[in-house]
């Protein structure tokens, strides 16, 4: 929580060096944020730095201004000795949980070092490994990967290792602990030079996290910017209660009142997610889908299609929106109510980021009861009523039930259940525009004019 009376700091006078802040200034990063002011002057001092920090915080920044400061402090602008200067390649590695935040990561150290002329390049599992050898062998100055991923350039890819490494960050902690992760990072840690900086942050301090702190970590200052659940101020949450075989009324209703929203509408399952983003094209609405049975590629283009505009409404499962940061979402409908609680932070942490306003709306049904009080007992407040006339919210019934009865049929057609990962494609390229798409062709219709 931001305390008052708190004398905000400029990020000059936090130490960053001009060209940062220029750069800082050209992505409308006015102020630091709370875990930027609180993390940079350790960070900028060469300190180790633990950051316990909430989504949308301004973590990143928190890590990535250090790691381009002391790139270009001690290598970029030193005196050459004996002729040479000390290499740049290879100088900081960001470890993430997902490929999605690990190309956010380096979309922001790219934006923040572009003056500069970094070279960073991004190292997932999902993504053309040729490519990947051929970025690498122009010896980028930072690495944001996943653990697996790098493992493997680092046993296979000519010519590369981490020997030079400067500075390593561990972000989201707290995932990159779980099984799939765990052996490549050791493997990792093993391998990389222990005389280096190290930044490491999560959103929760769980004893697995605390043990890589301690097998990490020299002498960390530890940072906090937020409770360790709270939401952010300028969030509006709400609740509504609904039958189960209302809510897709209540939906279409919501999106209908928000037709200039970015919105992301989260379901428990894949099939869920599709099955919705039908519904609602059939509607008028441009909505798309996005989850984890989608290939790698389909999924970038279905977010590159929301982020560009191209479509205002995504529909995701937990797992395919983990850290995705799209600064302009200015909605999060939980459709289905997560079963952990602590989900219910990170979807909602898609909205109102960085000081920017936000709503987050639970439709809760019968089922959903018990697991919505626990989230209110994990925010520690009631959250007042979403408001809506019934009567009117089901006049829409008519048109919902025609769009529920067209998209269960086009599931139908297009392998419903029994679809796999990669099987997908066919499916995602109408969605995505790249075939005759007979579904969502209806797509400029107003999402007002679906209430009709
Ligand atoms: P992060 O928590 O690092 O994922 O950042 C969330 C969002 O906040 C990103 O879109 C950043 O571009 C943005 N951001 C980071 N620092 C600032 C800042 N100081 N002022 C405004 N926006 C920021």
């Amino acid at each position: 929580m931001e305390e008052e009376n708190e004398v905000v700091k400029t990020f000059a006078e936090l130490g960053v060096r001009q060209e940062l802040v220029l750069a800082c200034d050209r992505l409308g990063w006015k102020n630091p944020t709370k875990i930027q002011a609180e993390a940079l002057p350790h960070a900028l001092e060469g300190k180790d730095v633990i950051g316990l920090a909430q989504t949308g915080s301004g973590k990143t920044g928190a890590f990535a201004l250090p790691i381009l400061q002391a790139l270009l402090t001690h290598v970029l602008d030193s005196e050459p000795k004996k002729g040479r200067r000390p290499d740049p390649a290879f100088f900081a590695c960001v470890l993430s949980p997902t490929r999605e935040l690990a190309i956010q990561i380096a979309e922001q150290f790219e934006a923040l070092g572009s003056d500069i002329s970094l070279r960073c390049v991004v190292l997932v599992g999902g993504l053309d490994r040729m490519q990947q050898t051929i970025a690498l062998a122009k010896r980028p100055h930072v690495i944001v990967a996943t653990p697996g991923r790098l493992w493997d350039h680092m046993c296979d890819t000519k010519g590369f290792s981490l020997k030079t490494l400067k500075y390593l960050v561990l972000d989201e902690a707290d995932r990159l602990l779980n099984e799939e992760f765990e052996k490549s990072l050791n493997l990792i840690l093993e391998e990389i030079p222990r005389d280096r900086k190290t930044f490491l942050f999560s959103a929760t301090m769980t004893k697995k996290v605390k043990k890589l702190q301690r097998a990490c970590l020299r002498n960390p200052v530890k940072i906090e910017a937020a409770s360790k659940y709270s939401t952010v101020d300028t969030l509006k949450q709400q609740y509504r209660f609904v039958a189960a075989k209302d809510k897709e009324c209540y939906l279409v209703y919501m999106l209908s009142e928000m037709p200039e929203s970015i919105a992301m509408i989260f379901t428990r399952t894949c099939e869920g997610a599709r099955f919705l983003a039908l519904l609602l094209r059939s509607l008028g609405f441009r909505a798309i889908p996005i989850t984890g049975q989608m290939t790698q590629s389909n999924r970038l283009g279905a977010l590159n299609k929301f982020k560009a505009g191209e479509c205002n409404i995504l529909v995701c499962t937990d797992v395919a929106s983990r850290g995705l940061d799209i600064p302009s979402v200015d909605a999060v409908i939980n459709y289905d109510i997560p079963t952990n609680s602590k989900d219910y932070i990170h979807r909602v942490g898609r909205t109102a980021r960085a000081g920017r306003s936000g709503v987050g709306i639970s439709l809760v049904n019968q089922y959903e009861l018990e697991w919505y009080l626990q989230i209110e007992k994990l925010i520690g407040k009631k959250l007042p009523e979403y408001p809506a006339e019934h009567d009117e919210v089901m006049s829409l019934q008519g048109r919902v039930d025609e769009a529920h009865r067209l998209s269960k049929m086009n599931m139908k057609e297009s392998g419903g259940r029994k679809k796999r990962r990669g099987e997908d494609d066919e499916e995602s390229e109408r969605f995505l525009g790249g075939k005759n798409d007979k579904r969502g062709n209806n797509d400029k219709r107003s999402s007002k004019k679906s209430r009709r």
